[in-house]
Order: structure tokens, then sequence, then C-alpha cells
């Protein structure tokens, strides 16, 4: 396990740091995780920025949220990580961003549906909206369980966008297309 624990540190921050140059989180925004057994889940911590994390800020937990590893809080949305991975075990990593575009849709209650770009046809599919809740709380998180078996992701209302994959790669791209997909409909919708 410990080689595929570094390799998903290693991973994580590197992926932070995407998020952080390409404006998807601000301040300490976000959180990223990657399941690394059927019983351990690497997460990022709460209070850093995704842009400079270190292998040593992350946090192993098991699936009750137990720390098994690490000395910083994990997220608040620890919960949220959970619940996705426990409702589709196939899910290999998770990605939470305040992507503008995307926490836009969600801030007015919308989706892509019947959107006829080929990113969301082909690559995204249907990502649904659930239903406003509270940051951190156990309702939000079983919204966004609801969606992780049939779903590529998930628009948190009045909050933003969480994708996933089967690698954490899968989830950074689902993000950045997502994201890209709602730009290039906002853009559209302002020219007709
Ligand atoms: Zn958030």
């Amino acid at each position: 396990m410990r080689e595929t624990f570094d390799t998903a540190a290693a991973a994580i921050c590197e992926v932070g740091r995407r998020l952080l140059a390409a404006g998807l989180v601000a301040g300490n925004d976000g959180n990223i995780s990657v399941r690394i057994s059927a019983d351990a889940v690497l997460i990022t911590p709460t209070g850093v920025s995704k842009g400079e994390l270190c292998p040593a800020d992350l946090v192993l937990v098991d699936m009750q949220g137990q720390v098994l590893e690490g000395t910083l809080r994990s997220t608040s949305e620890l919960a949220l990580h959970l619940a996705v991975y426990q409702a589709a075990p196939h899910i290999g990593a998770i990605i939470h961003a305040h992507a503008p575009y995307a926490t836009a849709f969600a801030l007015a209650g919308r989706t892509l549906a019947g959107s006829r770009l080929a990113e969301v046809t082909e690559c995204l599919g249907d990502i649904p909206l659930a239903e406003f809740a509270p940051p951190g709380s156990r309702a939000l998180a079983e919204g966004a369980a609801e969606a992780a078996s049939r779903h590529n992701g998930v628009l948190l209302a009045a909050h933003g966008p969480v994708t996933w994959g089967d690698t954490l790669r899968q989830a950074l791209y689902r993000m950045e297309e997502l994201e890209l997909a709602c730009k290039i409909t906002a853009i559209a919708e302002s020219l007709r």
C-alpha cells in the first residue's frame, strides 16, 4: 500500500496545483481524494491551499473517517467523499472545486441538460443538480452519493461541482470538461 500511497499523494498535490493554476479554486477551496484500498482513502486537509499541498499534509482515513495517518485535520467535506465511495465502489478518485462557470450553474440551479456539446454528450453525460444542503452536512453527502453510481459528477446547488472517476486523472478531466462546457454554454446563451 506504501507505493500506492506515495503515488496517490504525489498525484493529489499535482492536481491541486493544476486546479489553482486553472482558477478552479481560490484560497482554501476545494478538496481532492483518492481511494487507495478497499478501506483507505487519502484526502486533502482543511485550511491549506490546493496549490501549496505537500504529501505530508494529506490525511489517510478509513471508510468510517477514522484517521489512520496524518497530522492535519481532513477536509470538512470528508463525509461527502466517503458517501460517494460507499455508494459506488468502482470510483477511485473525487474532486470538488469552485470552478466559476460550473459553480454559477449550481448557483442558478441549472444543469447542462439538453446540451449538444460533444464533451457533454460523449464524455460527461448527464451531471445532475443535488438539492441545496449546508457545506459539510450529512444531507449534502447523501445528495452527492445519490448521483454516484449513475453519473460522473454532480452540481451541488448554490455551492459547486464535484466530479469523480476510476482514476484521479479521469476525475480531473471531467472537472475541466464540465467547467469548459458550462463556460461555452454561458457564452453561447449571451450571443442569442
Ligand atoms: Zn466547496
